[in-house]
């Protein structure tokens, strides 16, 4: 097949519409890592396309080559072969623009003194000759599409081409806020984004937020930051009371990469539960980032889709991140109001920032077993702490030690016979909190804490296994013998003291202390079930399959009676999880209902309080 024509065909795949040409010229400016970059727009860019940047240029040969098919410069080794399947580098994006359209490349590098002009007609170059021009790269497409007249006419108005070009340059932006962009359409500016230089990553965010979207949603936007072994968000979410009545301020990004999602966007959504009003949008602009083995990142020509292994947790875990994040958010207000003169608002940025660097992660997000901070406090403190970040923190943005006074809002609002817990129908513990109630589903709740006792366990090594009076003899099938022995080593982190013994038998000899305990058998058999499966269904590989399956399978279950200390250690070892809101499926381990819902409930106005 001629060169030319394969071009054509793969341009159809690469470049369905002037935005496709624009994110992929942007990519390669931001690749070529440059500081400015400035986006040239005419007739919503079928008529002009054109992207200047201040990278590092490219050499005359280079020039002329970057045009050829998977003539990309990023591929030196398999680690770069695993990156290009994720981001979705494949060197043709330069090919496949200059098969459809007219282009001309100005480029120098600061190096050479002068630098390269290469005009390619329709996939066939016309010239190339040695020009003027500042350092960095110029790439300009003109008459998209004039040679496939089929495409052409399937673009759409200008003015939803151009809505698809903005959709391109705002995220870009928004993933991109250390590099300055400019976006310019029939000649008139439509963006000037400044770089930021902010020192934390959320607040480079939030200073591009601002520049792009305005001041109005700056003011409201809420932090939102947390981080587990499997996947960490961060970003801003809108404050409830800002919204608006379409979609469209919605960014979702995973791996850096700007990625289209209902199921994760309704996640999102349903954060708000009830805190939005019918047929209203929030803003959100989410970075998630996760092992990129545990995510497919299809890139689709228009949208780049994703497909995580575990959805339902990461639906899970996304909604109970939103939830927490709004939930802070909205007790602020309501404390401002009420009879709390000395009280200051502590900058919820202080905790976040941190965190996205690096830092000490905020009290109460120790991970577990790490050593609670809150050792000694009631359970309804520490759920109190916990949905009150703000007073967490002193004026400095500091963690107040456990033992430190309490500030003016606890002792105002603390309430008689808080840490209290009930169990109802054997199912789920009810507390008191300061904002309100707090129900906790104890099987949901005991499987996030399993879960992250295991993970930690891989990490930090042997326990002491609790000896068995009774050493147990096992015999099992060949295949789960094979998985067991798969995966006793890491059993035993977990202080399972196993030995194998002759044939397909082994024998137990202690199990670890804080899980149920009983029937060694059952449980075993249960836990490589519970391997297999995940296997099979979510991909799960090696720790994180089994730290799920044990925590699955081990945990209490709905149905059992729990003494009070029961429950508070339960309670409390929760508290100490990194990410204590969901369970390693996503199901929420908690529901808070608020006094002011409650209110609500009855009737009941503010002033009547
Ligand atoms: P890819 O980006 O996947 O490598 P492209 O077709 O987009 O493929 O680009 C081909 C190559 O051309 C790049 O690998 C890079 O070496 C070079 N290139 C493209 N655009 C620029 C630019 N703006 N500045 C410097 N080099 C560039
Ligand atoms: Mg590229």
């Amino acid at each position: 097949m001629p060169e030319a024509l394969a071009n054509k065909i793969a341009a159809g795949e690469v470049v369905q519409r002037p935005s496709s040409a624009v994110k992929e010229l942007i990519e390669n400016a931001i690749d070529a890592g440059a500081t400015e970059v400035s986006v040239i727009v005419k007739s919503a860019g079928s008529e002009l396309v054109q992207v200047v940047d201040d990278g590092c240029g490219m050499a005359r040969e280079d020039a002329v080559a970057c045009f050829l098919r998977h003539a990309t410069s990023k591929i030196r080794s398999i680690e770069d072969l695993e990156r290009i399947r994720t981001l979705g580098f494949r060197g043709e994006a330069l090919a496949s623009i200059a098969a459809v359209s007219q282009v001309e490349l100005r480029t120098r590098r600061v190096e050479d003194a002068v630098g390269t002009l290469v005009r390619i007609d329709g996939g066939s170059l016309s010239t190339t000759e040695p020009v003027a021009t500042a350092p960095g790269t110029s790439v300009a497409a003109r008459h998209l599409f004039y040679n496939v007249p089929a495409r052409r006419s399937f673009l759409k108005t200008p003015a939803t081409e151009f809505k698809h070009v903005v959709d391109v340059f705002q995220s870009l932006a928004l993933s991109n806020p250390g590099i300055g962009f400019h976006l310019y359409h029939q000649d008139a500016e439509v963006y000037r984004l400044p770089a930021a230089d902010a020192a934390t990553p959320l607040e480079r965010l939030r200073f591009r937020v601002q520049s792009l979207l305005g001041d109005e949603l700056a003011d409201n936007l809420v932090d939102v930051a947390e981080e587990t072994s499997y996947l960490s968000v961060q970003g801003f979410v809108s404050r409830p009371a800002y919204h608006r009545r379409s979609r469209g301020e919605q960014f979702l990004f995973v791996n850096e990469r700007y990625v289209s999602n209902r199921y994760f966007e309704h996640a999102i959504l349903s954060g708000y539960s009830e805190a939005l009003p019918e047929g209203a949008f929030p803003f959100f602009a989410l970075f998630l980032s996760l092992d990129p083995r545990h995510v497919d990142v299809n890139v689709h020509p228009s949208k780049a889709e994703v497909k995580f292994d575990d959805e339902r947790g990461v639906y899970g875990f996304i909604r109970a991140v939103v939830r927490k994040a709004l939930g802070t958010a909205d007790l602020v207000p309501q404390l401002e109001d009420s009879y709390l003169p000395g009280y200051h608002r502590a900058p919820g940025e202080g905790a976040l920032a941190r965190a996205t660097a690096g830092g000490p992660a905020p009290a109460g997000f120790a991970g577990a077993g790490g050593g609670s901070p809150f050792h000694g406090l009631t359970p309804g403190d520490l759920a109190e702490r916990l949905y009150a970040p703000g007073h967490q923190e002193d004026e400095e943005g500091g963690i107040l030690p456990s033992g430190a006074e309490p500030s003016s809002a606890e002792t105002l609002e603390g309430a008689p016979g808080r840490g209290l817990l009930w169990q109802l129908h054997d199912r789920y513990i009810l507390t008191q909190i300061r904002s309100g109630l707090m129900i906790a589903d104890q099987n949901a709740a005991h499987e996030r804490v399993i879960y992250e006792w295991a993970l930690n366990k891989f990490e930090n090594g042997l326990g002491m296994p609790q000896q068995l009076l009774f050493p147990q003899a096992i015999d099992f099938s060949s295949a789960d013998f094979e998985l067991l022995k798969e995966i006793l080593p890491e059993l035993r982190l977990l202080s399972f003291d196993i030995v194998l013994l002759s044939g397909r038998s082994v024998l137990v000899r202690g199990v670890p202390q804080d899980i149920r305990s009983g029937d060694e058998r059952s449980l075993l058999e249960d836990i490589l079930e519970q391997v297999k499966l995940n296997r099979e269904r979510l991909r799960l590989k090696g720790r994180e399959n089994l730290a799920r399956s044990v925590a699955r399978r081990s945990a209490i279950r709905p149905g059992q009676k729990l003494t009070e200390k029961e429950m508070r250690e339960l309670i409390d070892r929760l508290f100490e999880c990194e990410m204590p809101y969901a369970c390693p499926n996503g199901r929420p381990t908690m529901v808070k209902i608020s006094l002011d819902e409650l209110d609500r409930r009855f009737g009941r106005a503010r002033l009547d309080r």
